[in-house]
């Protein structure tokens, strides 16, 4: 119970208040750190660990890091070894028993999603860092909606002092959100079998939910650089089955796809990826109106 002291009529009294002492929330992704304020408003302080241009795979566990997990009600995540490169460390170091997996504080998004490009052939030992299937969950509305309603019932049970305000600020973005879904969902039939060649695997649960057909990854296997012999591969092959755009996120190197694409003629495109990956892109709905925008701006289109 979290109090704050009073003074009413001459007397200092213990009120329990939540308003001074905020849910602190550890995002490791900014798209987690962005649904976490949808919901959590002004009950919650919302720290992101990672930026829209850095490789969520390859953070470096620095001490600024540790700091913020260290004093952290909630960790909120992608999983499926997204970020297990850095964040046992962080967890490890910040010896907080409020964010350890298996308790409340401890949010994983791939655990109540379902992964796509889970094979159950684990070899991350030959480079591969999806071994337990696709991390990149949030390019799907329909997985955001799932955890937003996951993510309000945390911070109901971390803080239900402030459980009709979490409700009704889950309750509102929901509404939103599949006002939101609906008008993209009518604008995005024209992008259906529209063939894709990606740098990584970053975007097929977008791909999945547009129906978008890749027939290309500039990586050999998730996390191995594009090498030469690949891209000439993948230059023969485009030749003869042309696509219509290459995709890259902010944080992907562009060299790979814009070599491709001066041999090819297929326009390449950096899509936003998530919050913060363009100037247009500061919440979610920006972030999905962004990204439609774009591939539907997408010139030749197979
Ligand atoms: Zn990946």
């Amino acid at each position: 119970m979290r109090y704050l002291l009073l003074f009413t009529a001459g007397f200092f009294v213990l009120c329990p208040r939540a308003v001074y002492a905020k849910v602190r929330v550890f995002a490791c992704e900014p798209e987690w750190a962005a649904l976490a304020e949808e919901i959590g408003g002004d009950q919650v302080s919302v720290f992101t660990a990672t930026s829209a241009r850095q490789d969520p795979h390859y953070i470096r566990a620095k001490p600024s890091l540790i700091a913020q997990i260290r004093k952290s009600d909630l960790v909120i995540g992608s999983g499926a070894s997204l970020e297990v490169g850095w964040l046992p460390v962080l967890l490890r170091k910040a010896g907080n028993s409020r964010i350890t997996p298996g308790n409340t504080g401890f949010f994983m998004t791939s655990e109540i999603l379902p992964l796509l490009e889970k094979t159950g052939a684990s070899d991350r030992s030959h480079g591969d860092v999806h071994p337990d299937g696709n991390p990149h969950v949030h390019l799907d509305p329909s997985n955001i909606s799932l955890v937003a309603d996951e993510l309000v019932e945390r911070f109901v049970l971390i803080d239900s002092e402030n459980q009709a305000y979490f409700r009704n600020r889950h309750a509102d973005f929901s509404r939103r959100w599949s006002a939101a879904k609906a008008r993209w969902n009518d604008l995005v039939g024209s992008l259906r079998n529209k063939k894709v060649v990606v740098h990584h695997a970053s975007f097929s649960y977008l791909e999945n939910w547009l129906g978008l057909s890749r027939i290309a990854t500039l990586e050999p296997k998730p996390g191995l650089p594009p090498t030469t012999t690949h891209l000439e591969y993948l230059l023969t092959i485009l030749r003869k089955h042309p696509a219509a755009v290459i995709l890259r996120t902010p944080y992907n190197p562009d060299k790979g796809s814009v070599w491709l694409s001066a041999k090819t003629g297929i326009p390449a495109l950096e899509l936003p990826y998530t919050v913060g990956g363009n100037e247009h892109c500061q919440d979610l709905f920006s972030l999905f109106d962004h990204t439609l925008e774009l591939l539907q701006g997408m010139t030749d289109v197979k």
